[in-house]
Formats: C-alpha cells, sequence, structure tokens
C-alpha cells in the first residue's frame, strides 16, 4: 500500500477547515487510492476548537485517514509536509488599515515560510487560501529560499468557479461547454476574469455577451461575488472556497487538460514583474502549474491586467518596507 501522504491546515478550526478537512480524508484532494495523515495547525486559543473536528474526523472512519495532529507550533506542523494549505490568516477588521492587515498578516507567513523551509519534504507543494492570499503567498515563498519557489500558489480558483458559473448561466449552457476561462492578477476586487479568451461551443465568449454585460455585471459580479455571499448568509463562503482549494490542488497533482486559473510566481510573462504571484490562465503538467504562453491581450484586458498587477506590486512594496520580504 502507499505510504500516507502528509497534509497539513492551517487556521483548521475555521469556516473554511470544518469544509475542507472531511473533503480531504475522503480522498477528494489527492484521489481515491492516497491515504492522507492530517496535520492541523492553530492558534493556541482555537486548539481545543480543532481538537473537536478531529473527533469528528475520527467518527467518520474513513478509510484514507492515516491520522490527525494537532498542534500550535509550526514547525512541527510542517516536519514532512507534502501539501500543505495555508487558510488561516488574520482577517481585515473595522478601521483596520492595509499596512495593518499586512503587518499582522507577515507575522504569519514569515514564520510559516521559515518553517515550510526548514522541514518540508522535497515534494512540498503549497496553496495559499488566507487574504490577502497573494501577498501571503509572497511573504512565506520569500521565506523558504530552500523551496523551489514554483512551489508556492494562492488561490484563484473560486474566482474562476464563480466566473464558469455567472457565464454559463448568461447564455444557458452547461459549465462543461465552456473552455479556456481564466482569472488575472490579484485576488481582489481588482482582478479581471477574462472571457475574450474563454471559448463557448468554440467561439470567444465575448463575442456572444454585450460588452456593457461583460463590463458592468459580469466582471464585477464575479470579483464582489464574496462579499454578496456575506449579505445572503451572514457569513462568509466556506464550503465553495473549501472546494476551490480541492480543486487546485487535486488538479496540481493529477494535471487537466483545459486552462484554470491559479496565483503563481511570475516569470515575467505578460508583463507581471518576474517573482509576484499572480493569477493566470494555467495548466497543469508533471505536478507542476504551467502559465499558458503566447497570447494575444486586446487593450480591454491589457488595462484590467495592467491595474491588478499595480495593486500587487504595490502590496509587494508595503510588506518590503514592512521588512517582512
Ligand atoms: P475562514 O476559515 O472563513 O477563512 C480563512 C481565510 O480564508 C481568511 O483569510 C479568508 O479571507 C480566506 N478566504 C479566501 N478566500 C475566501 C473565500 N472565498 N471566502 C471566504 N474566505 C476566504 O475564517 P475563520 O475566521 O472561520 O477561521 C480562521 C481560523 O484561522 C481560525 O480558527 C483562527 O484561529 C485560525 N488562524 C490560524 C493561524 C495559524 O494556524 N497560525 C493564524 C491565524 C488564524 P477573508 O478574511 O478576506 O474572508
Amino acid at each position: 500500500a502507499q505510504a500516507p501522504v502528509n497534509v497539513t491546515v492551517t487556521g483548521a478550526a475555521g469556516a473554511i477547515g470544518y469544509a475542507l478537512l472531511f473533503r480531504i480524508a475522503s480522498g477528494q484532494l489527492l484521489g481515491a487510492d492516497t491515504p492522507v495523515r492530517l496535520r492541523l495547525l492553530e492558534i493556541p486559543q482555537a486548539v481545543k476548537a480543532a481538537e473537536g473536528t478531529a473527533m469528528e474526523l475520527d467518527d467518520c472512519a474513513f478509510p484514507l485517514l492515516a491520522g490527525v495532529d494537532i498542534t500550535d507550533n509550526a514547525k512541527q506542523a510542517f516536519d514532512g509536509v507534502n501539501v500543505a494549505l495555508l487558510v488561516g490568516a488574520r482577517p481585515r477588521s473595522k478601521g483596520m488599515e492595509r499596512g495593518d492587515l499586512l503587518e499582522a498578516n507577515g507575522g504569519i507567513f514569515k514564520p510559516q515560510g521559515e518553517a515550510i523551509n526548514a522541514g518540508a519534504a522535497d515534494d512540498v507543494k503549497v496553496l495559499v487560501v488566507g487574504n490577502p492570499a497573494n501577498t501571503n503567498a509572497l511573504i512565506a515563498q520569500r521565506h523558504a529560499p530552500d523551496v523551489p519557489a514554483e512551489r508556492f500558489t494562492a488561490m484563484t480558483r473560486l474566482d474562476h468557479n464563480r466566473a464558469l458559473s455567472q457565464l454559463a448561466t448568461k447564455l444557458g449552457v452547461a459549465v462543461t461547454d465552456i473552455t479556456t476561462m481564466s482569472i488575472w492578477g490579484n485576488h481582489s476586487a481588482t482582478q479581471y476574469p477574462d472571457l475574450f479568451h474563454a471559448q463557448v461551443g468554440g467561439r470567444s465568449a465575448a463575442e456572444q455577451v454585450d460588452h456593457a454585460w461583460l463590463e458592468e455585471t459580469f466582471i464585477p459580479t464575479v470579483a464582489k461575488r464574496g462579499a454578496a455571499i456575506i449579505e445572503a448568509r451572514g457569513a462568509s463562503s466556506a464550503a465553495s472556497a473549501a472546494n476551490a482549494a480541492i480543486d487546485h490542488v487535486y488538479d496540481w497533482v493529477h494535471g487537466t487538460d483545459d486552462w484554470t486559473s491559479a496565483g503563481v510566481v511570475s516569470d515575467g510573462s505578460y508583463g507581471v514583474p518576474e517573482g509576484l504571484i499572480s493569477s493566470f490562465p494555467v495548466v497543469a503538467r508533471g505536478g507542476k502549474y504551467e502559465i499558458v504562453p503566447g497570447l494575444d491581450i486586446d487593450e480591454f484586458s491589457r488595462a484590467r491586467i495592467d491595474a491588478s498587477v499595480r495593486e500587487l506590486t504595490e502590496e509587494r512594496d508595503a510588506v518590503a518596507k514592512l521588512g517582512l520580504i
């Protein structure tokens, strides 16, 4: 039998963690033949709640679950880790400036990057979900110099899935009729969901909707969907975020035929400064996410991508100024 894969989840006692852990343990993250050992990292105040979740995991008697360890120590949590899901982050509270938010998260993602550097398995793959995800991923990556930079990614798969769903509803097609969808830039309100490259029935999606809908309805609906969910549910999206994390890692490990979207370290493609963690259209091959090369970018898309990348550059400069990278 295959040896268990070590999967570490931070913020395990939170809402996304609760929606995520049972799916990992049931085999949906890595496949139905792969046993997993879970490591849950939490802050000391939340360890007890994580223990409660672990009791429920026990009660599922999952055949693939080889064990659950709970700790508030990052070094222990990431020792031997193969897949790291960094979900726990410092949420923006009322009146908090962006600098304060970045600083609080630097205090989380710097030591986590160091712990991954010190103890992770050679094949470690890291997905950052906790916001601001792209910049948190950058901070962790910069503190793990011995890990190949491409192993650090940030989640834009939920934005991608939201874009598929909105477009499918608009055109009255199935989500499976849509190919080559992509999200560019930051996982924030400036993100750019791209309908010019997306195809439905072999034709550009942008040609099949009017431009006013694309610009005034589609883009803001995708970008502000998180706020709409909070407004409707009274709590932020958790199950859909967990689902996107599962999709991101499953595809990273198993490969894709179609494009998907992920925040990956830029190689300078499409004018995105090298080293920034930005979302691109990607495919997964041989255990690597690769940026789809050679696309023509029209003027409208260019301006949108540039605006989101400018925001990422500002976040990077702000954390550099704080001495976090
Ligand atoms: P959630 O589990 O709901 O969210 C966790 C993080 O995911 C937040 O940063 C949230 O960002 C982000 N996120 C990314 N995409 C989405 C999305 N589409 N919808 C919603 N959230 C998204 O938060 P909880 O407060 O329930 O739980 C957080 C847990 O993390 C707590 O148990 C806390 O103790 C823990 N924590 C652990 C740390 C550690 O292990 N070292 C460090 C810090 C916290 P946003 O806030 O922008 O919604």
